[in-house]
């Protein structure tokens, strides 16, 4: 008997509609959750004091694509500097919103210098770090009072390096009077979730609008951050923001993030992210946010830049040339973003396709916006390019590569270009 055909589902769940959140500077408002684009955020790593220093990372970072940056703000000098480090962005005309991550002393800073309170889109507050004992109330009230009076939006931000010690042991304390106690790890994941929501509704009490707050529960595990996430946003409808707290190095770190926060935004879970990499030492901070940009744009969520289809090459190619072209046209699409971005509209969708030799590569080539199949070992050096499908030419020679970029600049003018 003949089966009905049903049409198989693609694609990410649909998201969660949280509330939204609106974090301004100037004229740029970045908006976080109530179904508007997962947002991409990242933290410096200089010292906040260094005014010129933070103010060059930001840039870097902003211009890579972050949408608002973080940065510490943790001494007398970091909470002086900040205001100076956001006149330093507005003289290079970076106007990305800067959050302020407060830890021990955040009530403090926050009273004692209005001037970067009020140079501060956000606030991160860390209910395990606002105070001990009676202090707590009173300190976190500080921090929120002192977000209201400049109408600033808040993270809670738990983090289970840091969680709140009593909330754990009162935890543990109601774990134990269970007739079948939870494990362990059922605690901690509760401990985490409870004090996120317990800070939010204190927050609320305290006359802060619901819609001025957004969660984070970080662990370092991707099987705890899913779980966490999971309930967490079961039980509540404000803004998550996702991210493996201590991702790690290298592909390590890559991997994790992207298993972890990649399995929450399927379910629709998500509104914003960090992707907490150790940068190599000399290594280059902005790599965190293109590793933020590619899981969105590989999972179809967003379209940040034009994306590069290559193949992993094989015995088939055995020259070097087709991993270089990749390599250098990667490269360059990404660094002319920045002024393609408003240039060239759209662009951030165009395909490229570099194939390494006859088997896949015109096939992928003619899916593409424009690709290249170069020849294969054995084969005859000539490289034919498709545009829109259609083969176009075919390039020869040691310029291959600077003909093809020449070629990819027109198809943007052309097809991009406002005119
Ligand atoms: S396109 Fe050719 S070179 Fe590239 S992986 Fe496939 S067979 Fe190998």
């Amino acid at each position: 008997m003949d089966q009905p055909v049903s049409p198989i589902p693609s694609g990410p769940v649909m998201r969660k509609l949280t509330r939204q959140a609106v974090v301004r500077y100037a004229n740029r408002e970045v908006r976080v959750g109530g179904g508007a684009p997962v947002m991409v955020q990242s933290m410096t790593n200089t010292d906040t004091a260094d005014v010129i220093g933070t103010a060059i990372q930001v840039k870097e970072l902003a211009r890579a694509g972050s949408e608002v940056v973080r940065i510490t703000v943790n001494t007398e000098d970091a909470a002086a500097a900040v205001p100076l480090i956001r006149e330093q962005l507005d003289k290079m005309d970076i106007d990305v919103p800067l959050v302020g991550d407060f830890h021990y002393n955040g009530h403090l800073l926050l009273t004692k210098y209005p001037a970067c309170a009020e140079a501060l889109s956000k606030y991160r507050i860390n209910p395990g770090n606002v105070g001990q004992g009676a202090k707590r109330d009173t300190q976190f009230a500080q921090m929120i009072e002192v977000a209201n009076q400049y109408g600033k939006p808040v993270r809670i931000g738990v983090n289970w390096g840091s969680l709140d010690q009593s909330l754990l042991a009162r935890i543990m304390d109601e774990n134990a009077q269970r007739t079948v106690p939870w494990s362990a790890q059922a605690v901690m994941y509760e401990a985490l979730i409870t004090s996120a929501l317990d800070s939010a509704q204190r927050a609320e009490e305290l006359g802060m609008p619901g819609d001025r707050i957004v969660l984070s529960c970080k662990v370092s595990g991707v099987q705890d951050l899913i779980a966490v996430y999971r309930e967490l946003s079961r039980r509540c409808d404000y803004p998550l923001h996702l991210g493996l707290t201590e991702a790690g190095m290298g592909s390590k770190g890559i991997v994790a993030s992207t298993a972890a926060i990649g399995v929450l935004l399927q379910e629709g879970i998500g509104d914003t992210i960090r992707v907490s990499l150790t940068p190599e030492p000399g290594g280059d901070r902005t790599k965190e946010v293109i590793v933020a940009q590619e899981i969105l744009q590989t999972m179809g969520l967003r379209k940040f830049t034009p994306m590069v289809i290559a193949c992993p090459g094989c015995g088939r190619t055995t020259s070097t040339v087709f991993q270089e072209l990749a390599d250098q046209i990667q490269s360059y699409l990404r660094e002319q973003m920045p002024v393609w971005k408003t240039a060239y509209p759209g662009v951030e969708e165009m395909n490229v396709a570099v194939m390494g030799c006859i088997v896949n590569g015109p096939g992928e080539s003619k899916h593409a916006n424009i690709g290249i199949s170069l020849p294969g070992t054995g084969e005859s050096p000539a490289a034919p390019v498709f545009i829109d499908g259609q083969k176009s030419v075919t390039l020869r020679g040691e310029r291959i590569a600077e003909e093809f970029q020449s070629i990819v600049l027109d198809y943007v003018k052309t097809r991009y270009g406002r005119a």
